[in-house]
């Protein structure tokens, strides 16, 4: 008789067993990994074969690298930081090296880090010596109270922490100079586009080259990071949208992951990242729903770029409405990564 009872008991809990193992299972989507090299003018008239080439690998790259990340159990705040990590190594992308110049002739970066676990976040505006902002703005979020800092003193305490110095000479790249001259040329010419606005929108070879990556990882967590120049012949001081929690970056586990590219002063006034995890939340729609709705806004406001999203299922979107996006995304069901540049 008792031990009968005891043989019930022991069949019960491994039932129990059984039953949990298959709700966790059952409720997270493996992983998904998605990335973007920047929006802008990207058409196959601009790009020659083998750029489009090294492109197409460099995005491989970072791809693969997050997946193979991710299948290893690595968590999607750290799985963004990788990836973003060896894009802003890359001269090709604008971040870390290869990021554009301003006014002035100096580069200034921008990055932020979002874990939509808890919403902790941190960033960086306007550095010039930390070779991977991106580490910056992981250091902001884990090691202070405060969400963004920024210039020289931010620099400060992430070296003092253990972020990686760079002298402005690491980040210089000929063809972001080149540019810089023709732009500045060009506004030599136009008077009255003088105040670090459009002056350099219409220029046919425009490529923005930010770049970021969201991820849904093992666990359910979702986690987004963006790392940028900014915009050539920025004046001021001006910091873009990357770097702002709810414009160009944004993760939380209730919606999605989103980081965006573009003309950034549209993604600030229009919160862009937040705008489509909202729409989820309140609305209900779904990423796709909420992704379509929010680039249409961008675009009634004149608003140029796109954005990558991921939300808890495993669901990607990759929207713009520039001619094309330097961009990426497999998740554990596919064999490879697929990588695109152009609007088709
Ligand atoms: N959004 C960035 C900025 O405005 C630029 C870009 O995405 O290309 O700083």
């Amino acid at each position: 008789m008792f031990l009968n009872g005891l043989i019930k008991l022991e069949t019960m809990r491994t039932y129990l067993i059984m039953c949990c193992l298959f709700v966790c299972s059952w409720s997270f989507a493996d992983y998904a990994i998605v990335i973007h090299g920047g929006a802008g003018t990207i058409t196959r008239k601009n790009i020659t074969p083998e750029k489009e080439k090294e492109i197409k690998s460099a995005l491989e790259e970072a791809v693969k690298l997050g997946a193979q990340l991710l299948s290893d159990g690595k968590t999607a705040i750290e799985v963004v930081e990788k990836v973003v990590m060896l894009m802003e190594d890359s001269p090709l992308f604008n971040a870390g090296k290869g990021a554009v110049f301003n006014h002035e002739g100096k580069q200034e970066m921008d990055a932020c880090i979002m874990d939509g676990k808890d919403l902790s976040v941190g960033a960086v505006a306007g550095v010039a010596h930390l070779k991977n902002p991106i580490v910056g703005a992981r250091l902001v979020k884990d090691s202070t109270r405060h969400v963004m800092l920024s210039g020289k003193r931010a620099e400060g305490f992430c070296i003092s922490k253990g972020a990686e110095y760079a002298d402005s000479s690491y980040f210089f790249v000929k063809s972001r100079w080149d540019y810089l001259q023709k732009v500045l040329e060009r506004e030599k010419n136009q008077s009255g586009q003088n105040d670090g606005g459009a002056a350099y929108m219409d220029e046919g070879t425009l490529k923005y080259g930010t770049v970021g990556c969201v991820v849904v990882d093992k666990y359910g967590n979702l986690a987004a990071a963006t790392s940028t120049g900014g915009l050539t012949n920025k004046k001021y001081g001006r910091i873009g949208d990357s770097p702002i929690v709810g414009a160009g970056t944004y993760a939380s586990n209730k919606s999605c992951a989103i980081s965006c590219t573009g003309t950034g002063e549209f993604f600030i006034r229009g919160t862009i990242a937040r705008d489509i995890a909202a729409l989820m939340e309140y609305k209900n729609l779904s990423l796709e729903e909420a992704g379509k709705e929010t680039l249409q806004k961008l675009t009634e406001m004149k608003g140029d770029g796109g954005f990558i999203g991921v939300d808890g299922k495993g669901n990607v979107i990759m929207m713009f409405n520039t001619e094309g996006m330097y961009r990426g995304y497999t998740t554990h069901e596919m064999e490879k990564p697929v990588v695109k540049v152009y609007g088709d």
